[in-house]
């Protein structure tokens, strides 16, 4: 999947098992960035030509990329992804190929990897959480839930405790019959498989990945994360060029002091929204690193910042395209996140024990932020208009008073538990463990 926040977690598991002895071979799609194979040598790349239109990958729309790839992939004319495999397989310099593991959203693969007599194993990578909601799609429209009504968006949902109907993945009412297909084939696709994997780890999300293996009934349902952190530091598996800067300017600020601003690779803002961010931030008095991508604003190539935002700001801020974050996440200074709270950027605060600001923007960034707020205890929501009063108010709450140093208070405690699952012995380990042997058993 040509995004960044599919392309970490699959590189990173690839590492994890790499690193327990399997060779690993990527296919990628070549309609958006993809990875660069220089910086992964000891993976085997190969690029399936995906079909998507120019003017579909220019779009920005993930929805519609997506589409078109499968669309594109799943043609009975075309059959280039199994053309594809088929050439992986019969590949005699190669070790003898066991499984093929993908991500959720290609189901185009499935078909292809059955032609062939290959084995699936489907990787997730938003939230258990998240899984049971796609998992529950068409109960939650016979319920009622769904579609959004907004009588009823507080009302909470019984079956997916502690979710409220705004926390649901929203879709807009002309797409739901879409989506509706399309999710109903994702839970197919994964019951038809030999596995599910989950960038999870059991100490966050137990109950939500027992229920999910009672109602999924396969042979493997394993919270196989935080593939983040299992995996070595230098994996690199980012798109973007990162500046690393920002980690001499993190060096010069006290401990717990910055606020780290970025909403990942998609989340944008109007041009409204960006000046009140921008002076949110520079009347909050307090130092933050900000991520402004070229194309966080939309309509616009490479935002202006508002007249006597530097000034007011002076060595306090610093701006970067993009941002090495896992190495941000993990210096002493950060002392708080201000995310759309995407399932990586989430997963990523919590195991370096930062606190968030929630502002979650669409898919599946409201459960997890419902999550983050109301099952943690590990963040708040800034919610209603994106106005710099409130961005100031939130900001200060976080970094400064005492239900934010409860929420860091909280945040510390779970990175503790990821320590422990990352140990020999610890819950993630033995997970990759029975992922290694069930592969080996294949
Ligand atoms: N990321 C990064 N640099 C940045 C912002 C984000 O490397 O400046 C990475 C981040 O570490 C995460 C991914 O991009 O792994 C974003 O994934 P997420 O699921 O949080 O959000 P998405 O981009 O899919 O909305």
């Amino acid at each position: 999947m040509p995004f960044q926040g599919h392309t970490n977690p699959m590189l990173q598991l690839g590492d994890v098992l790499h690193a327990r002895g399997l060779a690993i071979t990527v296919l990628h799609a070549t309609c958006l960035s993809a990875p660069d194979p220089e910086r992964h040598p000891e993976f085997q790349f190969v690029p399936v030509p995906d079909g998507v239109p120019d003017h579909v990958a220019a779009s920005g729309d993930v929805l519609g990329i997506i589409h078109a790839m499968n669309a594109a992939m799943e043609a009975d004319e075309s059959a280039v992804l199994r053309d594809v495999l088929a050439t992986v397989l019969g590949d005699e310099r190669q070790p003898p190929a066991v499984c093929i593991i993908f991500d959720a959203n290609l189901l185009a693969v499935p078909k292809a990897a059955e032609a062939l007599g290959l084995p699936t194993l489907v990787l997730t990578t938003g939230s258990a959480a998240c899984f049971r909601c796609l998992v529950a799609y068409p109960m939650l429209h016979e319920k009622g839930y769904l579609p959004h009504q907004e009588t009823k968006l507080d009302m909470p949902v019984k079956e997916l405790p502690p979710l409220r109907v705004r926390d649901l993945f929203y879709t807009p009412p002309s797409h739901q019959e879409v989506m509706k297909r399309t999710l109903a084939r994702v839970v197919e696709a994964v019951k038809k498989s030999s596995g599910l994997l989950m960038d999870t780890f059991d100490a966050l999300e137990i109950a939500e990945v027992q229920r999910i293996r009672e109602e999924l009934n396969i042979p493997l349902v394993l919270a196989a994360g935080p593939v983040n952190k299992l995996s070595s530091k230098s994996i690199g598996s980012s798109l973007l060029d990162q500046d690393f800067s920002c980690i001499e300017w993190l060096d010069q600020h006290h401990p717990e002091s910055v606020l780290y601003v970025s909403y990942g690779s998609l989340a944008s803002l109007d041009s409204n929204e960006f000046l009140e961010v921008a002076w949110g931030l520079a009347n909050s008095g307090h130092p933050f690193l900000w991520v402004v991508r070229p194309d966080l604003v939309r309509g616009m190539d490479c935002p202006d910042f508002p007249n006597g935002f530097e000034a007011a700001v002076h060595s306090r801020g610093k701006v970067i395209r993009w941002a090495p974050q896992q190495e941000v996440l993990a210096h002493p200074a950060v002392g708080g996140f201000w995310t759309h709270n995407g399932w990586n950027s989430t997963l990523e605060s919590i195991c370096e024990g930062v606190p968030m600001m929630c502002r979650p923007q669409f898919a599946d960034q409201t459960t997890n932020t419902r999550y983050v707020v109301n099952t943690w205890g590990v963040g708040l929501e800034l919610d209603g208009e994106l106005e710099r009063g409130n961005i100031e108010k939130a900001i200060r709450k976080l970094m400064k008073e005492r239900e934010g140093g409860e929420m860091r208070g909280r945040a510390k405690e779970l990175k503790k538990k990821v320590g422990e699952c990352l140990k020999d012995g610890g819950t993630a380990q033995i997970a990759i463990d029975k992922l290694v042997n069930y592969i080996l058993s294949m």
